[in-house]
């Protein structure tokens, strides 16, 4: 009788949740598994992470190359959207949403200052997303010449905001050339620059607080882009 894959499988390594590495699955009950492959997922009876290679057991080194061989020749999945971030401030927001710009396969994210990518308080969240996404420096006084010039270029610029009028954000369309822009984390997107917008879209609420954070909200809004055309 033929041993199960994931018993024959020498690609596979076999994490337990303790972070310890198990040679062989006979060497750690099925329960523990932290399996990298999928099909382990279908034959196994309990449902364990794919994939997750727990941080310290990478080997940076050769995990990350292969990956930057990857993304050198890979396309971004969505190479038609833009992240305009470049009124956002806080540097673990900025990280956060990079990592997040970079894990949907969004096409360009624009930072208000190119210093920020070697801030702690950036790379702590962002986990080297910043190398593998394309990113463009645009302070805030060049944001409003930027978003004409992308206008220009065929991209629809979309605000993301809790304005006069905002559309919810379960009713609108993401057209495929879409330039998302966030707003301060406390002001929110000027009035000058709204002015220069085609849309303003708004993830209804609830509650009593105010608002989302800025990159939940990126988040929230980029998964709805990327639903709207995942196949
Ligand atoms: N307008 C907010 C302040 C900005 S919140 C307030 O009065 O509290 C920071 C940014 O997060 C906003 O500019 C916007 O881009 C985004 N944001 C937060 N909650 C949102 C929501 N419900 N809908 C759309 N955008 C939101």
């Amino acid at each position: 009788m033929l041993k199960p894959r994931y018993l024959t499988n020498p690609y596979l390594s076999y994490f337990n949740l303790d972070g310890t590495v198990s040679s062989s699955l006979e060497s750690c009950s099925p329960s523990k598994l932290v399996a990298k492959d999928p099909l382990v997922q279908e034959q196994n009876t309990d449902n364990v992470q794919r994939k997750i290679t727990p941080w310290k057991c990478m080997n940076i080194e050769t995990d990350l190359l292969d990956t930057q061989r990857l993304s050198a020749t890979k396309e971004r999945e969505y190479p038609g959207l833009i992240v305009i971030a470049s009124l956002i401030d806080r540097l673990p927001n900025l990280g956060g949403l990079c990592r997040t710009c970079e894990i949907l396969g969004v096409g360009k994210m624009t930072i208000p200052s190119a210093a920020a990518v070697k801030e702690r308080d950036f790379t702590g969240v962002s986990v080297t997303a910043e190398q593998w996404l394309p990113m463009e420096e645009v302070p805030e006084n060049q944001l409003i010449q930027y978003i004409m010039a992308l206008k220009s270029a065929g991209w629809s610029i979309v605000a993301i905001e809790q304005a006069s009028k905002s559309v919810p954000l379960q009713s609108f369309q993401f057209p495929e050339k879409c330039a998302i822009l966030l707003g301060k984390e406390r002001e929110g997107v000027p009035v000058e620059v709204l002015n220069h917008v085609d849309y303003c879209v708004e993830i209804p609420q609830h509650g009593l607080i105010r608002s989302f954070n800025v990159h939940v909200t990126g988040s929230i809004v980029l998964w709805e882009y990327v639903r709207q055309r995942i196949q």
